[in-house]
């Protein structure tokens, strides 16, 4: 029987060292923010690294956690208000304490196998939720595995990312840093890294933007205006492009327009049902979104927190539609104090927004300066090596006290 985790050999060690990312597919968020880190530690180490990326609530198998990214998209129904009630109530310090001790008796045992199924040399959570149980298991089970939390909301961050008991706190903005001070994170454990985003969309801007129009088989004269509602396809979308259809369809300077319905198949079906001028182009979800941002001029979206960190990038001017209750309310005023976008919760005023972006090209410029200003692409790279650098600093990985009765410690 062999010792979790597997006892180091003496000497320099040889084999990869092992990282498990925990995220949840609730939106498309945290998932692309793993597998950015993800992508990028492989560039970085290629053998000498092994990620592995685990939905944290299917992974347990346990009821009812193992639910929850698929009832995600009906818990931010009704625009977001239950959630972002939710959001506000249980956001401090002491209420994510209380919360996850009770729910602890329940999730401890699963949580603790799932550990010791997926053995690492770093644990590193993108998701808030697990964050207090994730730390208290490590604790029960004496293991001294780093354990890194990779915050990936911008501005608003909720209590439950700064649970106490990680060696490393990445996080995208000075508020978000501010916000963990105020949970007391040592500030030395904090680093503001910027929110991390695959590195297409760093590569996507060496390519012209009519290089990309052409690959996507977009006008290569007329303004581009791009509408997504994050991964699930989510707010009022459907009324933004009903709205903009009818400004389109009186404007000399209508632009072409690409909606992205995300995994949202019953939006997809009924954008696809509505007349629509037939410069508007309906996608399912893709999975180039770089390349689309490189070939448009605008971006019509909701505030979530990956797609404005890629549009940053990708120096979008924005028009935000909507933003989720709670977490991604501070989006919005990080977009529009810095004049990067302009926030228009009502359909008809967003679709305004655009044609006035459309048609004034100096202010729809400035605006692309803005954002491009936010931009941080070296985010990824920086939590990458931080996250590798735990590995590192760590080469005696031990299980530094005897099991406890109810979790078995072999494997
Ligand atoms: N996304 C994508 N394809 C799509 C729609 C969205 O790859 O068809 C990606 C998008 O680029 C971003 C993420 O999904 O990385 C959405 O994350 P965000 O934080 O903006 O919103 P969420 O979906 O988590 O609410």
């Amino acid at each position: 029987m062999e010792l979790y985790p597997p006892q180091p050999s003496a000497g320099r060690r040889t084999e990869p060292r092992r990282f498990v990312f925990l995220f949840s597919a609730t939106g498309g968020g945290h998932r692309a923010s793993a597998q950015a880190v993800k992508d990028e530690i492989e560039r970085l180490y290629g053998s000498e690294a092994t990620v592995e990326l685990l939905d944290v609530f299917v992974a347990l198998d346990q009821w009812p956690f193992y639910h929850f990214p698929e009832w995600y998209p009906a818990a931010v129904g009704l625009s977001g208000i239950p959630w972002g009630v939710g959001f506000h109530l249980s956001d401090g310090a002491g209420l994510v304490k209380t919360v996850s001790r009770i729910v602890w008796p329940y999730t401890r045992a699963a949580l603790c196998d799932l550990l010791q199924r997926h053995p690492a040399d770093v644990f590193v959570s993108f998701h808030p939720i697990p964050n207090y149980a994730l730390s208290m298991s490590l604790r029960t089970m004496g293991l001294e595995v780093p354990f890194a939390i990779v915050a990936v909301d911008m501005v608003t961050t909720h209590a439950a990312w700064f649970v106490p008991g990680a060696d490393l706190y990445c996080v995208p903005t000075p508020a978000a840093k501010a916000r963990a001070e105020r949970c007391n994170v040592d500030a030395d454990r904090i680093r503001v890294t910027g929110m991390p985003a695959r590195r297409a969309f760093i590569e996507a801007m060496r390519i012209s933007q009519s290089d990309a129009r052409t690959a996507l088989g977009l006008s290569p004269d007329r303004s581009i205006v791009l509408i997504v509602g994050g991964g699930e396809g989510m707010g009022p979308l459907r009324h933004v492009v009903r709205s903009l259809a009818r400004l389109c369809t009186s404007s000399r300077q209508a632009p072409e327009v690409v909606v992205i319905a995300g995994r949202n198949r019953t939006l997809k079906q009924d954008l696809d049902r509505m007349e629509l001028p037939g410069s508007f182009r309906i996608e399912g979800f893709v999975d180039n979104m770089e390349l689309w941002m490189r070939a448009s001029d605008i971006l019509v979206t909701k505030a979530g927190p990956n797609t404005l960190a890629e549009a940053f990038i990708a120096g979008l001017p924005m028009v935000l539609f909507a933003a989720l209750p709670g977490q991604e309310e501070g989006n919005v005023t990080h977009v529009v104090r810095n004049g990067a976008g302009i926030w228009a919760p009502i359909p008809r005023q967003a679709a305004r927004a655009v044609m006035q972006l459309v048609e004034h090209e100096e202010k729809r410029h400035a605006m692309a300066a803005q954002s491009r200003a936010l931009a941080r692409p070296n985010a990824t790279e920086q939590i990458a090596r931080s996250i590798w650098s735990l590995a590192t600093a760590h080469p005696q990985i031990i299980a530094a006290s005897p099991p406890t009765p109810d979790v078995a410690f072999v494997r």
